[in-house]
Formats: structure tokens, C-alpha cells, sequence
């Protein structure tokens, strides 16, 4: 018997499985998951046992030096997850295997000292049923037949897939805990996943009202002691659901029943570092490997989920759907609050140069003045400007693709980041001739010192990246705001999720068109789904709200749909648009991004590794080309983006390319298996 250990270092010479004898003492005690010191070359290194094998590669097999570490670290369930991950998303498989080890293995292991309190023990230990007292609300017809459905699956033990379809406040969340209550009472566990910004202190008192102490919450804002002690909770069976964001899906419960996934279409599911996997595609990788029921829910699908979803029971047995649940109101029948639509362009006649329209400063004033409270939102997607001409509201597009064209601040230029094409920034709007043409891109201070200087006496709150970068500080956010220590919230899209503050009357959303016209397939999607949730933060509970949003393209059907909180028709047209484009669903997508300091010899690697695979695959290569931010701290950034039906295909071209093609030293090259984003 011989040992498969992979190193604990990551590089691309030695990511892969080596083989080592198991001493006499060493054999009765060595298991999967254990952390060894191994000979390699002329030195020791530490690794990982991630399997037995009867015959070994090598003629001259070493000895296992000793196990580091105390307990196993992983399960065999993990090691077969983590090389599906290494597999999929084509990264090294030491770096998906420290997904599924507890948080902070390798700060340890630098210390030479590994300490872990809990064995891990099979993956299939009983877990011991878990009362549950409070047994939850009674359930609205809709809830009731959703639940049933999903009750079903449970109890037949078919691995079903649902999309849980509901507006906002349509008691998706209560649906979710009483699904989870039955898993629990079978003796199973549950993972339930949030973007990163819904994970409020108010999510987290349901989950504990409801199930008490068998609730263990991950998610990357604590400490990585904190983190290591809520895995450990999951570890022992203490906890039996475990709520977090994206990494709470490599959770190791045991006996996994249900995975909930609340607004699966949101970017924060997306890992942007190696291996850069999307938690939906974990879940349902993993929901196949445990037999285990999958729920996504939203009010705003991503439109390849809802692509792959139908209502009838029929078609369910085709592994990649998933079958539609539908919650159509919201819970009493409260009404999805107003949206009126305010022209930018009118207000620049009327000569109002500001951020804030006249009609949303008479709102606000009345909001105030009732002593409720508002939300200020501006839509801001990534680092881009482009071009916009406030008269008419033209976008400055290139005369080639029809896409926004982007402006660089090095060079002062604007680009196309699909075909190159590029122009000096025009002086006047070739549309209307109104020389009111400047780069878009409102800042949420811009906006705070209008707001404070219109409405002196207000309490602003301003929100955002550059002032909540600490630990904690986005709890202190909500939590000041929720309890009415100030009266006017401003801030980026993170306002939008989450919140649910009965006080809250007004939203304003200060620039709808900021993402319609980025140069990203999924900017039409992005934006509905934004418009919508912010739309949903208002009015939630006993005093209607309002919502105001200002735009200088009302016509654009992404803002009449949202107006009306109509997914539907949004989908229909966005499906038809990804079909005539070939995007996903219609294909799948794998980013090539080049990057390094020398511009020259950046871009000339670029066009080498786009030559081999141009040459490797009859079509779907498109570029290299700039992208969308050609520059980004000090280097140059070149895309390839690779389309087609088989991801293997196109996997199997770029590990040849990547072993065939010279990549020049300080040059790195980073594959993204279906992207979010191609900024
Ligand atoms: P969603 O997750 O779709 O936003 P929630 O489950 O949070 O919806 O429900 C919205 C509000 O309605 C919550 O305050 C919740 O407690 C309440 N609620 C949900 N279901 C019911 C029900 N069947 N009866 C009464 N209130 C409910
Ligand atoms: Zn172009
Ligand atoms: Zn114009």
C-alpha cells in the first residue's frame, strides 16, 4: 500500500499526486487528510495524503517522514470535490484542496505546528436529529405548494433542483427554513448560501430563532480563529445548517440533505481568485455527490438559470434543469411600491446642473419631513468611464461594434475594448451638437455634498467601499441606519441587498444608465437586477414606499421593465439578444487574460497564445484585444476570449497552448472557466 501525497506548495512543475511508503508504524494510523512531512529532491516538504494506491509510479519509493498534524484535515469526499474543481476550472489542485481544509491550515503550517481540535470522521456519520420548537409561520397557498414540492423530493431522496421564483417579500426565506426543518428532522444538514452583503445580523437572528445553537455562520469578514471555530461546529455535527457566502459551500457537514441559494445570480458567488469557481456550480456539483436537494432562489434569476427552468414536473428529469416554483405576491398582498422615471435630460433644459433632480428633492424634503427615511443609490460597475452627452443623453459608441466606447485616463483616449478602434474624446455630441459631453462616472461624494448642502439639518450616511474597508464596519452601517441614527443612507450597489428597514420610504436612484452601456454581455442583466432589488428595499413593511429613478435614456428597455418590476419581459428580450450574439446559455464562455509591466512584450504574448489556439480550434477564438481596463495597477492587460459548446474542447486548447507557447517571465496569464466579468 502506498500513499498519494500532493505538496503544499502551488506551482505548475510539481501539481500533481506523488507516490510514498507507508512505514510499519506509520501504516495502523495514517488516513486521508492527514498533513505529512515528505522527502522530496534534496530537502522535506510537507504534504497531504489524499489517497491509497496498491502500486506506486516510482521504482525507488521513500518513506513517509511523520504526520504533522494531529487529525485529518479532510475527507475523502472533499479530495474527490477538490479534483473535480482542479478539473473544471482548470486550476491546481493544491489550491482547490485548501478550499475544503478548515480555515487557516496554512498560516499554521508555517509555524510548523498544526492544531485541530475535532477529528473529521467519515462523512456519512449520523448527525442526530435536532429538535426544532418553533415550527414556523403558516404558510400562504403559494408557500404551501412550493413547499410541498420540495418536501417531496426530500423525502423520495431525489437529488431535484428548484427555483424558487418569488418577488421580493414573497416569503421565499420562510420557505427555505421550513424546507430546512424536514431536513433536519431526517437527521441530514443543511447549507444555505447569501451574497455577501444579505448576510445581516437580522438573517442571522432568524436562523437562530428558529433553530437555536445549530447554526454555524461563515463568511469572510471574521477572523480566521472565528472562522476555524464555526467550521469545527460543523465538523462535530454541533452544527447542523451552516449560513455563509460563497465558501460556506465547502462546508463539512455530514450527510448533506438541502442547499439553499438565495439570489444565485449575484457576482459575489464568484471566486476572482484561483480556482476561481462559482458557488452555484459547487452546489450543484455537490448536491449530485450527496444526492442532495438544491433551491436557488430570486426574484431576478440569472438569465441561464431561468433558461433552464420549467414549471412542469415533465421535463425535470433532464440532470440540467431545474423545476419552477412560484411565489407571484408579496406575503399580505403589500404592494411592490411606485417607480417613477425622472428624464436627466429635462432637467439640464430646465437648467438644474446638479446629481439630484428637482423631483427628488421635493421627495426627499417630504420623506424628511415625516420623519422617515430614504436611500440614495448610484450605480457603479467596476473602474470604467465612457462618454456621455448630457443634452441628449447619446452614448459615444464605436462606429464599428455599436458598443460604449471607453475612456482611458493615461492617454486621454477613448477606446472600443472589442475591435481597438480608437479616438481622440470628442468636444461636442455628434448627435445634438451640445458641447454638455463628459465622462460619466458620479461618485456617492458627489452626491453627499449636495444632498448636505440642500438639506442641511439631514443625517447622511454615506456607504461605500472607501469607508466601510473594515472588519465589522458593515454591520455598524446597517445597524446605525436600521435603528434610526440617521436619515439618509448614500451609497453603492451594496445598499441594495439586505436591508430591511420598515422605516424606509424612498429610494432615489441617482444614475440608472451607468451600467447599461458597459461593454459587458451581462450589463443589461446587471442592471435590471440592481434596479430591482434597490426598488424592493422600499416600503417593505406598513408604510408605502416610493421610488424615483433618474436616467438619460428613460426609453431604454431595461428601465421600462424595472419600472415596472417586470423580470419577464426583460428575460424575453434578453434571451432573444444572447441567442442573436451567442452568449450563455447558447454557449460557454472561458476568459484568457494576459498581464504584465512591459506593454510591448504583454501584448506580443498575447498574440502568440491567440495564434496557437486560433490554430488549435476552428473558431471561437476572439482577440486578443485591450481590455476593458487596459491598465490596472501598473500593468497591461490583453483579452482572449475563447466561445464554444464543449468546455473540454476548449480546456484541452489551452492546457496545450499554455505547455507549447513560451510565456516570458513577469508575464502572467489567468483562465477564468466561465466569467462573470470581461472588464
Ligand atoms: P423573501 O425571502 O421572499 O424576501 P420573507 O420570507 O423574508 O420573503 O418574507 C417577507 C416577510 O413576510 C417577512 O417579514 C416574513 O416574516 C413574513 N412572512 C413570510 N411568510 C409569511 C406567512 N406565511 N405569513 C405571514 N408572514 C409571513
Ligand atoms: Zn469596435
Ligand atoms: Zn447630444
Amino acid at each position: 500500500m502506498f500513499a498519494e501525497i500532493v505538496l503544499a506548495k502551488a506551482s505548475r512543475g510539481i501539481d500533481k499526486l506523488y507516490h510514498y511508503s507507508i512505514t510499519e508504524e506509520l501504516r495502523p494510523k495514517l488516513k486521508i487528510g492527514h498533513q505529512v512531512r515528505v522527502p522530496f529532491g534534496k530537502r522535506t516538504d510537507i504534504g497531504y495524503v489524499v489517497g491509497f494506491v496498491e502500486t506506486a509510479e516510482v521504482i525507488k519509493v521513500k518513506d513517509i517522514l511523520e504526520i504533522t498534524g494531529g487529525t485529518p484535515l479532510f475527507t475523502e469526499h472533499s479530495v474527490e470535490l477538490a479534483k473535480w474543481l482542479a478539473d473544471y476550472y482548470s486550476s491546481f489542485f493544491i489550491t482547490a484542496l485548501r478550499l475544503v481544509m478548515p480555515p487557516g491550515t496554512r498560516s499554521k503550517e508555517k509555524r510548523k505546528k498544526v492544531r485541530v481540535t475535532r477529528p473529521v470522521t467519515s462523512d456519512v456519520t449520523d448527525t442526530g436529529i435536532v429538535a426544532v420548537t418553533n415550527s414556523g409561520l403558516n404558510l400562504t397557498p403559494a408557500q404551501q405548494s412550493a413547499l410541498e414540492s420540495i418536501l417531496r423530493a426530500i423525502k423520495n431522496g431525489q437529488p431535484e433542483k428548484f427555483l424558487l421564483y418569488g418577488v421580493t417579500g414573497s416569503g421565499k426565506t420562510e420557505v427555505y427554513l421550513q424546507a430546512i426543518a424536514d431536513v433536519l428532522r431526517r437527521g441530514k444538514s443543511a447549507i444555505v448560501m447569501v451574497p455577501e452583503i444579505s448576510l445581516t445580523p437580522q438573517l442571522i437572528q432568524r436562523f437562530r430563532d428558529r433553530f437555536q445553537d445549530h447554526t454555524a455562520v461563515l463568511h469572510s469578514e471574521l477572523t480566521v480563529k472565528n472562522r476555524n471555530e464555526e467550521w469545527q461546529k460543523a465538523v462535530s455535527g454541533e452544527a447542523v445548517i451552516v449560513l455563509g457566502t460563497r465558501s460556506a459551500v465547502f462546508a463539512p457537514v455530514k450527510n448533506l440533505g438541502l442547499i439553499v441559494m438565495d439570489e444565485e445570480y449575484e457576482t459575489t458567488y464568484k471566486n476572482e481568485k484561483s480556482p476561481r469557481y462559482h458557488a452555484r456550480e459547487v452546489a450543484l456539483k455537490l448536491a449530485e455527490m450527496n444526492r442532495a436537494v438544491v433551491i436557488m432562489g430570486s426574484a431576478t434569476p440569472s438569465v441561464e438559470t431561468f433558461y433552464h427552468s420549467y414549471e412542469s414536473r415533465v421535463a425535470s428529469h433532464e440532470s440540467e434543469l431545474y423545476i419552477r416554483l412560484v411565489l407571484p405576491k408579496r406575503i399580505d398582498n403589500r404592494p411592490l411600491p411606485p417607480v417613477e422615471v425622472v428624464d436627466m435630460r429635462e432637467e439640464l433644459k430646465a437648467k438644474n446642473f446638479g446629481v439630484l433632480s428637482s423631483r427628488l428633492k421635493d421627495e426627499l424634503e417630504q420623506t424628511l419631513s415625516n420623519g422617515e427615511q430614504a436611500i440614495l443609490f448610484i450605480n457603479r460597475l467596476g473602474f470604467y468611464t465612457y462618454i456621455m452627452c448630457r443634452s441628449c443623453g447619446y452614448v459615444v459608441e464605436c462606429p464599428r461594434c455599436a458598443i460604449a466606447l471607453v475612456y482611458s485616463s493615461h492617454d486621454r483616449k477613448i477606446r472600443c475594448n472589442r475591435c481597438g478602434y480608437s479616438a481622440e474624446t470628442p468636444k461636442s455630441c455628434s448627435r445634438c451638437n451640445s458641447v454638455s459631453i463628459k465622462y460619466f462616472g458620479t461618485g456617492t461624494q458627489r452626491i453627499e455634498e449636495e444632498a448636505a448642502k440642500t438639506f442641511p439639518a439631514a443625517r447622511l450616511l454615506r456607504y461605500d467601499r472607501d469607508t466601510t474597508g473594515k472588519r465589522g464596519s458593515h454591520e455598524v452601517f446597517f445597524s446605525t441606519f436600521a435603528e434610526g441614527k440617521a436619515d439618509v443612507l448614500i451609497g453603492t450597489q451594496m445598499v441594495t441587498k439586505g436591508l430591511d428597514v420598515a422605516n424606509v420610504t424612498l429610494v432615489g436612484v441617482i444614475s440608472a444608465d451607468i451600467g447599461l452601456h458597459l461593454p459587458d454581455f451581462r450589463s443589461a442583466e446587471h442592471t435590471f437586477q440592481l434596479l430591482t432589488q434597490v426598488a424592493g428595499r422600499a416600503g417593505r413593511h406598513h408604510l408605502p414606499g416610493k421610488v424615483i429613478i433618474q436616467t438619460y435614456s428613460p426609453e431604454h428597455p431595461v428601465i421600462k421593465t424595472a419600472v415596472n418590476h417586470d423580470y419577464e419581459s426583460f428575460y424575453r428580450q434578453e434571451i432573444e439578444q444572447r441567442k442573436e450574439l451567442d452568449y450563455p446559455p447558447f454557449t460557454k464562455l472561458i476568459s484568457m487574460l494576459v498581464s504584465g509591466a512591459d506593454q510591448i512584450r504583454t501584448e506580443k504574448t498575447a498574440a502568440d497564445l491567440g495564434d496557437f489556439l486560433n490554430r488549435r480550434l476552428a473558431n471561437g477564438v476572439l482577440g486578443p484585444v485591450a481590455a476593458v481596463i487596459p491598465r490596472l495597477r501598473g500593468e497591461w492587460r490583453y483579452r482572449i476570449l475563447l466561445k464554444g459548446k464543449e468546455l473540454n474542447v476548449m480546456r484541452n486548447a489551452i492546457r496545450e497552448t499554455l505547455s507549447k507557447v513560451v510565456v516570458p517571465g513577469g508575464i502572467k496569464v489567468t483562465v477564468d472557466v466561465e466569467p462573470m466579468s470581461l472588464l
